[in-house]
């Protein structure tokens, strides 16, 4: 059973007082409710008799024997674990784990990984950071809003914990680079927003064999699940392909931070069990391999189910180097707000839903909801261009996609979406504050 540091503490505590001096023992409350510095330390020192043999601080003559010794102090709480130990310790040291996207499930599993002292850790993302970012990104600073997703948060873990190696990628996980990328790496976790992207990465990770820790969010509900297409099920097994109707990211559906948070905890987690377990699933680390953990944070309700491996997956029946990675549809082209002047004789598709659309819009925006759209295109009248919107940006990609299928040419997707031109005084706009 998992033990909390306080926990491990209190029985620390216990188990050592007939060798603390009584006055101490008396304190010890009190130094809990403080920093419990000097109690701690004996107690320390009861358990880690090398401890005592170890020169004070000052003559150490080595930097490496300092860094070993300020190492050791670092992660004490977690190499009493008989779970962990101090091999255990230099497994995590000697591991390289991978994060796919920086963002809200990337940040707190970038945390809780550099914490532990996984010693390699990968960050890939193209992203940038926006102040919307902040209220669940929680590596970030304000000051870092326009930065590198990546850069940011390797800066950041670096300066967090010393004795760990972080590199940013700054890029976007393709059919072409995922493969050689992820084979750089033991374990990849997914921690990125999109449907198409989460299916991309389980078949790269099964085609460069490595074990991928899943995960997905929207609004209070949260999945987690480990997968390895060499021994269990993957994502394709669950679900053979994306559906074919389009999906919400967090940015347009929204999300409480704290879910995400848990999530990419819970991600954290699996990929230290993996690496403590040499990606064996004993008694005592009984991972998420094969089983995927759903909670709806509404209820707080949680569950565990068992996935069965499904004989005719298209993926994880292949061998390898036969599986075909997936490649995404050619972007849709963007107009930055502050480019709709040039594209005066387009016609605004404002794709958001009725109540959206009620509370402001663009002038001389059509509106078209993307729920309508979805059903079948309409007839619109007729233009050489279209600039379709939203609320950020995400869903007008859709749109814009939908209505290419439709027959449309020239349909653009205002990037950023109606906020980014609510923050573009210039432009006449009549949107809800
Ligand atoms: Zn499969």
């Amino acid at each position: 059973m998992a033990r909390s540091c306080s926990r491990a503490d209190k029985r620390s505590a216990s188990a050592g007082v007939d060798s603390v001096d009584a006055p101490a023992a008396q304190a010890y409350p009190l130094y809990s409710l403080s920093s419990g510095h000097a109690f701690e330390q004996s107690i320390y020192r009861k358990f880690h008799p090398l401890q005592e043999r170890r020169p004070p601080l000052a003559i150490v003559a080595s930097k490496r024997d300092n860094f070993l010794m300020n190492s050791k102090e670092r992660y004490a709480r977690q190499t009493i674990l008989p779970e962990v130990g101090e091999a255990g310790q230099e497994r995590l040291a000697r591991a390289r784990v991978l994060v796919v996207g920086a963002g809200a499930l990337g940040t707190p599993a970038l945390y809780y990984l550099a914490a532990a002292g996984v010693g390699s850790i990968g960050i890939a993302d193209d992203d940038v950071l926006e102040l919307s970012n902040l209220h669940r990104q929680i590596l970030y600073r304000s000051g870092d809003i326009g930065r590198s997703k990546a850069d940011a948060a390797t800066e950041r873990l670096v300066e967090f914990n010393p004795d760990i190696h972080a590199e940013a990628h700054r890029l976007r996980v393709t059919a072409d680079n995922a493969v050689a990328l992820f084979r750089g790496y033991d374990i990849v976790l997914d921690a990125t927003d999109r449907l198409a992207t989460k299916f991309l990465i389980n078949d790269a990770c099964a085609k460069a064999e490595r074990p991928l820790v899943h995960a997905a969010i929207l609004g209070f509900e949260a999945r987690v699940a480990v997968f390895d297409a060499r021994r269990g099920p993957c994502l394709r097994c669950l679900f053979p392909a994306p559906p074919d109707t389009p999906t919400l990211t967090c940015a347009e559906a929204g999300v409480i931070g704290a879910v995400p948070g848990m999530a990419g905890s819970l991600q954290a987690l699996e990929a230290i069990k993996w690496v403590l377990a040499a990606g064996a699933r004993t008694a005592a680390l009984q991972g998420l391999l094969g089983r995927l953990w759903l909670m709806d944070g509404r209820r707080l309700e949680t569950r565990v189910v068992e996935l069965p491996r499904d004989p005719v997956c298209p993926i994880c029946r292949h061998d390898p180097v036969d599986i075909a990675l997936p490649r995404e549809a050619p972007p849709v082209r963007q107009v930055a707000p502050d480019e709709l002047d040039h594209y005066g004789d387009a016609l605004l598709l404002d794709v958001r839903e009725e109540e959206e659309w009620n509370a402001g819009h663009l002038e001389g925006a059509v509106h078209c909801p993307l729920s309508h759209l979805m059903e079948g295109a309409p007839q619109l009248p007729e233009r050489e261009r279209y600039i379709a919107y939203c609320a950020h940006g995400i869903r007008s990609e859709t749109a814009a996609r939908l209505l290419g299928e439709a027959g449309y040419r020239n349909v653009f997707s205002l990037a950023g979406g109606i906020a980014a031109v609510r923050g573009d005084a210039g432009k006449p706009a009549r949107t809800p504050e």
